[in-house]
């Protein structure tokens, strides 16, 4: 299915899309407020996006020093080149110390390389310990969102699921008591976990340690506890120093939640005492990302999740819509680089408004790239062929003066004398599902300018 044609299953619950979209807002003016608030937000985010975008220019030189130093600091450094090595490393590890209960916090690259049923197909109990992943994960959903995951979700449903999951007693909705009630039981999960993986939000070359943000404190309970901690990182998450960290911290929330900080900002940098310490490096695409100048700033965000609560489009389809791990207008830039024709709708999946790149805190530009990416699906032959030929009798209308004066007169009589079940036919004509057209004009405005010549 294309974008839209999930857009459309969200879209049925009329009140959850009303709901959702208003949310998602109150976000975005969060973010607003906070970003007002502070005076050198905007030369933040240009020294933020300058960091980036030297580190990506020599990504080999900072990857090698990240890996020198970690291993300096008594970590253990593992690569992958795609999805499939990464899940084998973090199983084989886990099976290394014979550990079955696996505590993972939230981690946007796992779900990218579908770890959770690989660690569950070979035996291992994983339980996610962020709430709201823990609350899709009892769903068997993905997350709709990068800093949200439940963000599609009612209390009613999470009250729902609790019921059916936890024993909560049945129509309980109430916040304060749904949160108490995840906390005890994943207490437990921490206190059984023998391994905790958690993502990497920032890798730092010159100290070779990872900095994990979260609200809830959950990476490192799980951490702590653990014998072994496995750090999963996509290899575009390095910065080069430790002072270049506060630029990125100060943006990040601020963006995200419109909170000024993380509640925890937390770094690791080597095993504790009788403890181990694993990071593992993924690629999956990346480099061929890399390898494309018009889409290489990309590989810049930092998953704030701003571009979402921003875009018109990802408020009103949901991120379930994207069927992609990174959904909204981020999602639709790097979804066609590691799928081009399965994913090939959701460059489209935009009103091309440049919303996004104005909260971008590193600056990608998102909406010139994700015109660029329909560029190319069109050279590529992958867009629908109904899309391509329409665009390219257009193309032909719009180039010759006398046709296209044409085409409006018999358009401008056509639509008066027509019948709106055939105007406004679904099959044909889904911009007309949810508008009317106007009146049409008596006369063309390139006719009323000739009048007007004539007449003065
Ligand atoms: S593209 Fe920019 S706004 Fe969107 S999630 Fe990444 S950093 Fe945030």
């Amino acid at each position: 299915m294309s974008h839209s044609q999930r857009s459309d299953i969200f879209l049925l619950d009329a009140d959850r899309t009303t709901w959702h979209d208003e949310t998602l807002w109150f976000v975005r003016q969060k973010r607003d407020k906070a970003v007002y608030a502070l005076p050198e937000f905007q030369d933040l985010r240009e020294l933020a996006s300058q960091i980036k975008n030297h580190t990506l220019s020599k990504l080999d030189f900072y990857l090698a020093q990240f890996e020198e130093a970690a291993k300096r600091n008594g970590v253990q450094v593992h690569w992958a080149a795609d999805a499939a090595e990464h899940n084998s490393i973090v199983l084989g590890l886990i099976k290394k110390h014979g550990a079955t209960r696996v505590v993972k916090s939230k981690s946007m690259l796992t779900e990218e390389c579908h770890l959770n049923p690989h660690l569950i197909k070979n035996g291992i109990e994983v339980i996610d310990t962020d709430l709201g992943e823990r609350i899709i994960q009892m769903r068997e959903e993905a997350p709709s969102h990068v800093v949200l995951p439940a963000i599609h979700l009612k209390k009613e449903d999470v009250g729902d699921t609790f019921h059916i999951h936890l024993g909560t007693a049945k129509g309980n909705n109430d916040p304060q008591q749904l949160t108490e009630a995840a906390r005890q039981h994943l207490r437990e999960k921490f206190l059984a976990g023998e391994v905790a993986i958690s993502g990497v939000n920032f890798a730092i070359a010159e100290t070779g340690s990872v900095v994990v943000c979260t609200n809830e404190g959950n990476a490192d309970l799980g951490v702590n506890l653990a014998k072994v901690h496995i750090a999963c990182m996509g290899m575009e998450k390095l910065i080069p120093r430790l002072s270049d960290l506060s630029v990125f911290t100060r943006v990040l929330t601020r963006s995200a939640t419109g909170q000024p900080v993380t509640t925890y900002t937390s770094h690791f940098t080597k095993p504790a005492p009788g403890k181990e310490m694993h990071i593992v490096i993924v690629d999956n695409g990346r480099t061929k990302q890399l390898g494309r100048p018009d889409f290489r700033a990309s590989l810049k965000c930092i998953r704030c999740g701003a571009c979402m609560n921003t875009c018109p489009v990802y408020r009103r389809s949901g991120g379930h819509s994207y069927d992609f791990t990174i959904p909204g207008p981020i999602g639709a830039i790097l979804s066609p680089n590691i799928d081009m024709r399965k994913h090939a709708s959701l460059p489209f999946a935009s009103t091309l408004c440049g919303s996004c790149t104005d909260v971008c805190p590193v600056k990608i530009d998102i909406h010139t790239q994700l015109y660029k990416w329909r560029q190319v699906l069109a050279a590529e032959g992958e867009i629908p062929a109904s899309k391509k030929w329409s665009m390219r009798l257009l193309s032909s209308v719009l180039s010759r003066p006398g046709m296209y004066g044409l085409g409006g007169k018999v358009a401008r009589q056509g639509l008066r004398f027509l019948p709106h079940g055939l105007t406004h036919a679904k099959g044909y004509n889904p911009w007309a599902i949810a508008r009317e057209l106007p009146e049409p004009p008596k006369q063309s405005f390139r006719e009323w300018y000739a009048q007007q010549q004539k007449n003065s």
